[in-house]
């Protein structure tokens, strides 16, 4: 069967240096099951790393890890009326609909809109939400934005931050006005927080919301990438070997002919188990080096070896590269329906 290996070492690893870099401690986000790694897998390293604080993209996620963390916040999406939110989750609200799912006591994080242009509430109408929020006996657990340009840096990241600082200047200064105890504020993620550290610039906020950085990537070019591990590699193991004949086919559309007798393997993992369709217009090998034969199928692709077990990713980047998109997208496309296998710390 298919396996993602999850490297207990790496990940440890990435969240010290981060830590060490950014002095401050990391809130880690684990929305769509941890960046496609397992959430059950990454929280429990994560708790077990002291990680206190984290994210979710909805309140389904929010329950699978509630009993381990201080913190944790819903990204995306309200309450059913059956939800109850725990006593240590936070929703954030983009809008004034979702107040409506929730109950008097219920914690929530307000996002503020500095520029991305995606989501939150305008700086203009963050008085109306606050003065709501206590009316319904919402606590105000959190202020967060979103900047669009950590990878990118320049002139639009610095406004984005400005735009932010003046947003928790304006909300402490309501707060104080409403008798509201003052919530936590943050705006930044892995590249933002780490492109800062490396300038040596001040890390706004009271936290960091690290996502892509802990588990080994990043899109941005700061020296830290290079230092980062990859906590995942998927692994995909032998459905049978054909011995092929000097110009036979292979597989759907007969696009891979061999040009010598050779032994040909398909291994068990597909389109259909999140990793791309690799077809005639791609050229990908396995970590091993072996050329992986298009076209591939849903459930297995075939490649020149006769090993047991071949590696299909250890750098989510190189593969991102050949279907011209970014790791993120890479790692959130592996299936559920993996196993997921810890590799123990080593002690
Ligand atoms: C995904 C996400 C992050 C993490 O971003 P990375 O680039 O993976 O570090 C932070 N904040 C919010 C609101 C997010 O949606």
């Amino acid at each position: 069967m298919a396996e993602i290996l999850l490297d207990s070492n790496a990940f440890r690893h990435n969240l010290k240096l981060i830590t060490q870099t950014i002095k401050q401690k990391p809130a880690l986000v684990l929305k769509d099951n941890a960046y496609g790694h397992g959430l059950h897998e990454i929280a429990n390293m994560a708790q077990e790393y002291g990680i206190k604080d984290v994210f979710v993209k909805n309140y389904a996620e929010a329950k699978e890890v509630a009993c381990l963390f201080e913190s944790i916040s819903i990204l995306y999406g309200g309450l059913d009326s059956l939800d109850t939110l725990g006593t240590n989750m936070a929703l954030v609200i983009n809008n004034k609909d979702i107040l409506d799912s929730l109950r008097h006591g219920d914690k929530v994080e307000l996002k503020i809109n500095v520029g991305m242009n995606r989501n939150g509430i305008d700086l203009s109408e963050c008085q109306e939400f606050c003065k709501e929020i206590a009316k319904r006996g919402l606590v105000l657990f959190g202020v967060l934005a979103h900047i669009g340009f950590g990878d990118e840096g320049g002139d639009d990241f610095t406004r984005q931050l400005a735009n932010f600082k003046q947003a928790k200047q304006h909300i402490t200064t309501i707060c104080n006005k409403l008798g509201i105890k003052l919530p936590r504020f943050h705006c930044l993620s892995s590249s933002g927080a780490l492109r800062l550290a490396q300038n040596q610039e001040c890390i706004e906020g009271d936290l960091v919301r690290v996502g892509i950085a802990a588990y080994g990537y990043l899109e941005a070019p700061l020296d830290i990438a290079k230092d980062l591990k990859k906590v995942a590699s998927l692994w995909a193991h032998r459905i049978c070997s054909q011995t092929i004949k000097k110009g036979q086919s292979i597989g759907y559309g007969g696009k891979s002919i061999v040009d010598k007798d050779c032994i040909v393997s398909t291994y068990d993992i597909g389109y259909g188990d999140g990793f791309f369709r690799v077809s005639e217009n791609h050229m990908l090998t396995t970590a091993e080096g072996y050329k992986i034969l298009p076209r591939t199928s849903m459930d297995c692709f075939s490649c020149m070896s006769d090993k047991p077990k071949v590696c299909l990713m250890s750098d989510a980047k190189a593969i991102a590269k050949v279907f011209g998109t970014i790791s993120y997208e890479v790692l959130v496309r592996l299936s559920p329906f993996i196993k997921r296998i810890v590799i123990p710390p080593k002690v």
